[in-house]
Order: structure tokens, then sequence, then C-alpha cells
């Protein structure tokens, strides 16, 4: 009787030894469902059939396939069941609900505060990497207040005061050919900034903030030789914003997917979506190492209602046809991968996007 009971005693006590460590790791995966990071990555007009074009293109593969959580976003404007991206883009950076081509103000005109802005007012580092100008919609809606996405110039200046650590993207022209004759980049090196204008520069970051012009106006499309300045983009934004250990967000956009939409080029809509998916995989292999980084991928509306009647993953090639040249009301995908990835499953308004953004960075808002 007595060696039984010290026998079970010791398989007890090994049954113990052994089961520790795996209790031990369940409460630290318990512990960091919430991200210290957050990647944004809109795919601008990407909706189910682009990224379906993207993804036969590129022979049946994409990153985005190694999302697990997957829901939809609904994408109406406050005064239009179809968005553009001034009111897609501010619905999305400040849980506001707009009039179509707002920027970061609600359908009253009232400035409205965003992720990003909210992200540094905590102390986190903040960036934004876009194929189009800076100065853009959807770039626009994360650090300017502006009654109309045209007032590029404004926009422009509203960098100055955004706090933001990393800007990479086109949109040189607005912030140095304006009517006031201010020469933005030398307030910005004021500010700290480390301040280059082309593509080839972007790996070589000395400063802790840095603003690279890629273009005068809008990067070149992939079909016109844009080359892969968005992954590149991607990794040096991420080498400076890891730094900070608060944490980071970063806004990446993968802005021309929409502009070869509007004008019904399939190809080119397959390519920019291609180039997206490889910016994807840079802020994967992070988020894989890192294991505190949310990758959240999604669009701020569909472009020109475009179908698929055909497509040969073996020869990559696709036939594309479009009902429109305009944004269409459908629901686009919302993909998120890494801590607080499931609460994006399901169908969502773009607003609510916002709010559990900030609901995991644990940020507190008075909207
Ligand atoms: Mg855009
Ligand atoms: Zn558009």
């Amino acid at each position: 009787m007595k060696r039984q009971n010290t026998k079970s005693l010791i398989t007890g006590v090994i049954i113990l030894i052994v089961l520790f460590p795996f209790s031990l790791n369940a409460q630290k995966q318990n512990k960091s469902i919430k991200p210290t990071n957050i990647i944004l990555i809109i795919g601008d007009g990407m909706g189910v059939t682009q990224l379906y074009s993207g993804l036969t293109m590129n022979h049946g593969t994409l990153n985005l396939l190694k999302f697990k959580s997957v829901g939809f976003s609904k994408t109406n404007a406050s005064n239009d069941y179809t968005t553009d991206s001034g009111a897609g883009g501010t619905a999305i950076a400040t849980g506001h609900k707009t009039y179509n081509g707002a920027i970061g103000v609600n359908k009253d005109t009232l400035p409205v505060k965003s992720i990003l802005e909210l992200a540094e007012s905590n102390g986190l580092s903040t960036g934004i990497a876009a194929t189009s100008s800076l100065t853009d919609a959807t770039p626009a809606s994360f650090v300017a207040h502006v009654k109309s996405r045209y007032l590029m110039e404004e926009i422009a200046y509203s960098y100055l005061n955004s706090g933001i650590d990393v800007m990479i993207g086109g949109g040189l022209n607005y912030f140095v050919k304006r009517k006031d004759k201010q020469y933005l980049p030398a307030e910005l090196r004021k500010l700290g900034y480390q301040v280059v204008f082309s593509a080839d520069s972007i790996g070589k970051v000395t400063n802790s903030k840095l603003a690279c012009f890629t273009a005068p106006d809008n990067n070149l499309t992939m079909a016109e030789g844009r080359g892969d300045m968005l992954a590149r983009a991607v990794q040096t934004s991420l080498e400076v914003l890891q730094t900070n250990k608060k944490g980071f967000f970063l806004m990446v956009e993968g802005s021309l997917i929409d502009k070869v939409a509007h004008t019904g080029q399939g190809n080119m809509v397959a390519q920019e979506v291609i180039d997206l998916d490889n910016a994807i995989g840079k802020a994967l292999d992070f988020a894989m190492k890192n294991g505190n980084t949310l990758i959240i991928v999604t669009a701020d509306h569909e472009t020109g209602g475009m179908s698929l009647s055909g497509g040969d993953y073996t020869a990559g090639t696709i036939d594309a046809k479009f009902a429109g040249m305009n944004h269409t009301g459908v629901m686009v995908p919302v993909f998120a991968y890494g801590p607080g990835a499931e609460n994006f499953q399901g169908i969502q308004e773009n607003t609510d996007l916002f709010y559990k953004m900030i609901s995991l960075f644990g940020f507190e808002t008075d909207h």
C-alpha cells in the first residue's frame, strides 16, 4: 500500500512538472492577446475580385492565404451608398461615417482624431507608406482634418503637426510647389526628420524620423515600372518603428489598385494586388518573428464592379470585365493575422475597424 502511495505521489509530481510549463505558456498567450503593434494595410479599391485577379496572375498563391481570420467590411458613406476614399479612409482612421470627399472630419465637418494621432499621444511610434501621393485621400485621412480631399497643400502641411515618425510615398509637389511659398522639407528637417527625395534612398535610414518622397505626385504604376518600392518602404518603416518598445501603428496603402480599376485595366489591377501582397509578405515576416504584431488587410471600397469570367492559374492570365468605371457599394474583405485577429471575423462596419484597433491598443477616445 505504502509503496503504491509513494508511486502515485511520484507520478503526480511528474505530471505536475510536465504540465506546469504548458499552463504557464497558456497564461502567457492569454496575456499577449492584445498586440503591441498594429500594421493596417489598405488596398484602395481592392474587392474580392481584384484580390482574386492577383491570386490568379500569381499562379494561385499569395501571402494573404496565410491569414486565417477573415471577415467583411461594409463601406457606405454617411451620405451615399458608395464611398469615396476620403469617407472610406476617414471611417477606418477615425470611426466616423462621413460624407464623400471628407478628410478626418465628421459629417458636420468637425475634426475627429485618427488612430494614428491617438497612437502618437499614447507614446507609440507611427508611420505611413503609400504608392499614391502622401496627400491622397487614404493616407490624408490618418493625419489631416480638412473639409475636402482636394485641399492637397493643407493636407501636406498637416504632416508637420502629426508627429508621424516615418512617411514614405509620393506627393513631393504639394510639399515644395506651394501657393504659400513654404518649402516643407526644410520645416521637416527642423523637426528632426531625415528627408530624402527618391525611392532609391528608402533603405538608407540614419535618423529615428524619416520623410521619403518617392514621386512628384502619385508613384508610377507597376506596369510603368514602379518596382518594389512599397515592399522596401514597409521593411524600412518597420526597422524604424520597432525601436519603440511601447509599440507602433503603421498604415500601408496599395493605392493604385483603385486608379487602374477606374480605367478598366484588369491586368494592371492584378499587378498592383501582387505588389501589395509582396509588401504584406514583409509585414508577415516581421509579425511572425515579433509575435506581438497584429496585421489587418482590408480595402476602403471596391472599384469598377470587377468580374472574372475566366482565368488560368498555370499561365497566370485573367479575363476581367468591369460593370462600370466608379466605386461600388459591395462589402470588401478583411483579413487579420496575429494577437487579436479573431476580433475582425464576421461582417462589420468600416468604422468598427477603428474601434476594434483602439480597444486592442487600450486607447481611450472621446467619440
Ligand atoms: Mg487611396
Ligand atoms: Zn477610386
